[in-house]
Parts: C-alpha cells; structure tokens; sequence
C-alpha cells in the first residue's frame, strides 16, 4: 500500500516561503500534498495554484479583493473560504495535518493559534507570532497542544544541531546573520537609503517587509526573541555573528566548548522541506554544497552601534511579558511607513525604541492584552510618522 501523503495547508502561499513550499510539495513524489492554500489580495495567483495543486480548500482574507474577483474556474471539489476567521476554521479541520505558517506579521497569529489548539503540528516560518506571544504559545504547546517545527532558516538550523547534546548541555547559540546590503556603509550613507536599495538584499529573495527588517537588521532582533521562545535558552545565552556567505545557517557550543553548525547554500526550500517532512529527510530539491571548488566561511562581530536592533531584540528577549509584541507591531508599521515614503530608514529603529520605552510593560499579558497593544503601538508610529 502506498503511504498516504502528508496534508500541508499552506498559508501564505503566494508569498515567497509559500511558492518555495509548493516547489517542495511538488517535488515530494506524492509525500507531502497540498490541502489547503490561502492568500491575501494576489487572488489570480492563488487561483493559479490551486489549478495546479487541487487543493480541498482556498482561503482568501482580503475582503474587497474577494468581493471584487470573478471566480471563474476554480477546479472541482475545491471550496472558497472568505475572510481571516477562514484561516482558523481550516487550520483546525480534521484532514489538515501540518499547517505551513507562511503569512508575514501579526497576521499569522490567530491561525497559529487555532492550529496548536488543535493539536496539529506547525512548521513556523511566521516569527512574528512567537516574537509577539511566546510565552503564551509556549504553555499551549505545553499543555498537549500540537508542535512547532522552525521554517526559519537559522532556527531550522539550531533545531538540528542541538540534536547533537541534551538542553542541558547547551552553552549558547549563536545566529549568523549575512549583514544585509549596508554592512559597509557609513552612518551619513546610511540616511540616505531608498527603498529600492533597501528592497535589495546580497543573498536571500524575501518578501519586502523581511527584507527591510534584514536591512536594519531588525530580522535579527526578532530571530533572537523567536529562539528564546523556541527553545527555551534565555536571552542572555544567544549571540549573533556576522557570516556574510550565509552558509553556516546557525551555530549551537556545548558546555564542553564544542560547537555544531548547520551548512547548505542559502536556499529557504531546504528549511521548509526539513519541516514539512519531518521526522523524515527527502532527497533533496535545494542545491547542495560543491565540495570540489574551494570556500572561505568568514565570521565577525556585529558593529553594534551601526545595527542598534540586536540590542532591542536581546532587551526583549530578556524582559518577555508584552515586549516582543509591541516591538514587533511597532516595527511592522515603521517598515510599512518607510515603504510608503513617510519615514527613513534610519529611522525605523529609533522609533521602535522609542514606543518600547513609552509601553507600560507587564510580565504575564493575556493574549487579548497583546492584540491591543498590538493595536497601540501601530497608532503611536503612526504620531511619530507626523511629528
Ligand atoms: P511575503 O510578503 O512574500 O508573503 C506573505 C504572504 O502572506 C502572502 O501570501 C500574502 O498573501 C499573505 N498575507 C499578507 N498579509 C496578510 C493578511 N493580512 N492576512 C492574511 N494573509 C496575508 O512574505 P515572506 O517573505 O514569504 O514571509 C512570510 C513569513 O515568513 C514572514 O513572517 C517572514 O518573517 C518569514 N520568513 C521568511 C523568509 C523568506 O525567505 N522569505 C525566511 C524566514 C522567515
Ligand atoms: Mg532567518
């Protein structure tokens, strides 16, 4: 009998993680299959894909996008699903398996949630949700509800080298960060940065808001937040190091002062297929290392005054309670302000600092609490916008 096929609903899957990951399905030998697909306005895409794909179900959240699109051809037995509430609803189905969490910001918590709830397993490439409520997810993940697997490619990383010892063995860990497009550049260049060069990364082809945080290194800050909450480590015990190949993903040193890295050419279709396939490794559909040419792996120091970020993420990396949410929900809307014209870059992470200054914090928040601090923070980058 042939095994039956693991079902994937693959949420965000117009954004870049969620083309990489039907790439992965597609290339699954029937393994792994796509239940479920949802998008947010790109609506002739995802049509597109579910023709490809067959899926039991296409969620679409953006309701004038929905409302304005004609729905011709969607193929047989596939039913549409509308609004953000249709996430939820299919994320906790009983023929879902793996939820892909691919949907970019605090967008994607809601989802998550009901995913854990129900127990399913969910491979996370959506760090927002454990930057903003870790603490929380962490006790329902606790209390019986369901799994995460990190998509992230770092914490995919540190997942599979901290095999290597027990928790208790573990010294530090050690993200690499490739620097961005302005590594080099000089504080007076720096506030003149556009957003065509920002949208421009050396390595990785991203969605535009990971992009921007990849530039100001606020991808950092929240990667740091995200593995203290992944696997428990406090803040204090996670490093970043510059390593602008990106080959070396990330690094775990045990207490003896070994140290186990991950490797691959920087490619998200590796992370997300280690995943979705989970406890399993397929062959791969990544490019692989070429061990015949020669490869020089360089590891530096971060310039911390030129990458202020790293020092927000590991404050709240330390504080918890509702910091990581406001600090996320702050730098969601700088990032967008900056896209649309109305703030510089050099500006996205003083104003970050600034609302994370001006919050009242609280160790143990409800998630209501933090859906309105969510909201709260937004509205004061949007004063700081107009200042
Ligand atoms: P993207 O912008 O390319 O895609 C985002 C997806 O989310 C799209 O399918 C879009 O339709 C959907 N979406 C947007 N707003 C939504 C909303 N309000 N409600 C419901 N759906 C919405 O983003 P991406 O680069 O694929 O990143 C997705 C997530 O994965 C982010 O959290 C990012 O930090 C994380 N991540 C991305 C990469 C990468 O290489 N792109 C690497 C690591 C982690
Ligand atoms: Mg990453």
């Amino acid at each position: 009998m042939p095994e039956r096929s693991k079902r994937i609903a693959v949420f965000g899957s117009t954004g870049s993680i969620g083309r990489s990951a039907l790439d992965v399905i597609a290339a699954s030998d029937g393994k792994l299959r796509a239940i479920a697909l949802s998008a947010h306005s790109r609506l002739e895409e995802l049509l597109e894909q579910a023709r490809r794909h067959r899926p039991r179900w296409v969620i679409a959240t953006d309701a004038r996008a929905v409302a304005a699109f004609p729905w011709k051809g969607l193929p047989k037995g596939c039913e549409l699903v509308q609004g953000p509430e249709g996430l939820a609803q299919v994320a906790r189905e009983g023929d879902v398996d793996v939820v892909l969490a691919a949907i970019v910001g605090s967008a994607g918590l809601a989802s998550t949630w009901a995913a854990l709830e129900s127990r399913k397993t969910v491979a996370l490439a959506n760090k927002e949700t454990l930057v903003m409520a870790g603490g929380l997810i962490g006790e329902l993940v606790g209390q019986g509800g369901g799994q995460i697997l990190p998509v992230d490619s770092e914490h995919s990383a540190l997942f599979q080298a901290l095999k290597a010892g027990r928790a208790r063995e573990v010294a530090r860990l050690i993200l690499t960060a490739s620097g961005g497009p302005f590594k080099d550049l000089s504080p007076a260049e720096l506030q003149r940065v556009t957003v065509a060069e920002a949208l421009s990364h050396p390595t990785w082809t991203m969605g535009q808001k990971i992009t921007i945080d990849s530039a100001t290194m606020m991808n950092k800050a929240l990667e740091i937040i995200e593995a203290r909450w992944l696997f428990g480590v406090e803040g204090e015990r996670i490093s970043v190091v510059l390593h602008p190949q990106s080959i070396v993903h990330s690094l775990v040193e045990f207490v003896d002062g070994s140290v186990i890295a991950q490797m691959s050419p920087p490619d998200m279709r590796l992370p997300i297929q280690y995943a979705l396939h989970y406890p399993d490794r397929a062959a791969g559909v990544a490019e692989r290392m070429d061990w015949s040419r020669s490869l020089r792996l360089e590891f530096e120091p971060p310039d911390r005054d030129r990458f202020p970020a790293i020092a927000l993420g590991e404050q709240c990396a330390k504080a918890g309670g509702t910091s990581g949410a406001v600090l996320s929900a702050a730098n969601e809307a700088a990032v967008a302000a900056f896209l649309e014209g109305d703030l510089h870059f050099t500006e996205i992470v003083p104003a970050c600092r600034s609302v994370l200054s001006a919050h009242n914090f609280e160790p143990n928040p409800t998630l209501e609490r933090l859906l309105q601090l969510d909201r709260w923070a937004r509205q004061e980058i949007s004063r700081w916008v107009c200042v």
